[in-house]
């Protein structure tokens, strides 16, 4: 009830409860259950046309009798009051602990004043016609008046529509049984892996329970292999794992059991990017590009994976979106060069945007015998289709570029020498990444 009502006045609408019941709206399910277990006591007080209107019934009974829900669905929302109500000045929480319940006809009921809402009713969980979901109370400004249920209904979700004639329709329900196990509480402290496969971590509390609390991860709203907390009470330690694609970005998230349902403690997103453009030649390179954590704003690690060896982590500093990065690397071996980014998401190493590869060839021969000429061999890139940038170097100085057949892989690039006898090299560039491939003496 939205305005104050005296005991006496409220003892007198109750007893009014004697109606016939009006014809129900069609929409709204007549098999459902009343929502009070064991007591009807109901006014038809539904007025929401009046100024400040009243847009529910209002249902008396104990103070802790229990509230069942009237139609399978889900929880569409439960508020648990955080302030309470001053009935001298008429100001605070108005309407207390609610509970929105969406039923599968599309009608929504809004119940009122809550004494207590039992744990597992959250936001989304699925809920059973005639299934427990707390008990009537005196939240709000029902404080001011006596324990009642305020009830709303709105088909299809759309309309408000009086519930009374629906109240006085629907059968009592049974006896429900009595609250669900309570609801897992937990934090997650970070993540641990690398590349697709890693472990999520933190700490569960299940109230009440003692002994291990049953632990999931979840990629991307996949649910990933259950495991379990240590045991104990109070916080208990828990290490999930989990794989992820590693061509996107993921959430990943915590699920805890209680025994009925699935809790969600928290998420941590994985790192996202993409390379730019590589630099340097030869024994050293680096790698940029962009990198961010969907709503992270601290620091972000950035690393780099050459031929699957982990090059040392450089440190991008805090911001929003997509941030810059420059890393380091040192070549892996001979051939080509598989250069990976990779961020760090709580501890969590993803890939950010792919690998590219740097270029690997030969430097074959020379045209001619001495003097200007040019340079031939073959070069090509894992997953490079074009061709290929390449130059002669004569004493490290760097001749005009050509670029390699994409068919047969070959190159044959112009240099010219002065007097005497100099170095030739051949170099291939790709991303911006110069490979040498070879050198050879030459006489001007
Ligand atoms: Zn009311």
């Amino acid at each position: 009830m939205r305005k104050v009502l005296a005991p006496v006045i409220v003892a007198a609408l109750a007893a009014m409860t004697v109606l016939p019941p009006p014809t129900a709206h069609a929409a709204v399910p007549t098999t459902n259950v009343f929502p009070i277990v064991g007591v009807r006591s109901c006014v038809d007080n539904f007025h929401p046309e009046e100024p400040d209107g009243h847009e529910g019934t209002d249902c008396f009974a104990d103070l802790g009798t229990p509230l069942v829900a009237v139609e399978s669905g889900s929880v569409f929302r439960a508020e648990r009051a955080t302030g309470g109500w001053d009935c001298a000045t008429q100001t605070g929480d108005r309407s207390g602990n609610t509970v929105s319940i969406l039923g599968a006809s599309g009608t929504r009921y809004y119940y009122g004043h809550l004494d207590v809402i039992d744990s597992w009713v959250q936001d989304g969980v699925p809920v059973t016609k005639g299934q427990r979901i707390g008990t009537v109370g005196e939240t709000g400004n029902a404080i001011c008046s006596v324990p009642h249920l305020h009830f709303q209904i709105w088909d299809g979700n759309v309309t408000l529509v009086n519930p009374f004639p629906h109240l006085m329709a629907w059968p009592m329900p049974g006896t429900p049984p009595p609250p669900g196990p309570p609801t897992p509480t937990g934090t997650i402290t970070g993540l641990s892996g690398a590349n697709g496969t890693g472990t999520i971590h933190g700490t569960v509390d299940l109230p009440t329970h003692v002994g291990a609390i049953g632990i999931r991860a979840l990629v991307s709203g996949a649910a990933q292999t259950p495991t379990q907390s240590a045991s104990g009470s109070g916080n208990r330690a828990f290490t999930a794992p989990f794989t992820a694609p590693v061509t996107a970005a993921h959430p990943i998230c915590v699920q805890a059991w209680n025994g009925a349902i699935w809790t969600t403690i928290g998420c941590r997103n994985t790192a996202q990017g993409h390379l730019t453009t590589l630099g340097g030649a030869n024994a050293a390179g680096t790698a940029s590009g962009l990198v961010r954590i969907q709503g992270w704003t601290g620091q972000i690690g950035v690393r780099l994976v050459v031929n699957d060896v982990v090059q040392p982590t450089t440190v991008v500093s805090g911001g929003t979106g997509d941030r810059p990065f420059t890393a380091t690397f040192a070549r892996q071996g001979t051939g080509s060069q598989r250069v990976c980014a990779q961020g760090n998401s709580f501890g969590y190493w993803h890939p950010t945007g792919g690998c590219w590869s740097t270029a690997t060839g030969t430097f074959s021969s020379m045209s001619g015998t001495s003097g200007p000429g040019n340079a031939l061999g073959s070069v090509s890139a894992p997953g490079w289709s074009q061709g290929i940038m390449v130059r002669a170097t004569v004493d490290g100085a760097a001749q005009p570029f050509t670029y390699s057949n994409p068919t047969t892989r070959t190159y044959s690039t112009p240099f010219s020498v002065p007097a005497g006898t100099h170095q030739v090299c051949v170099q291939a560039n790709t991303y911006g990444y110069w490979t040498t491939l070879g050198c050879k003496s030459r006489t001007g």
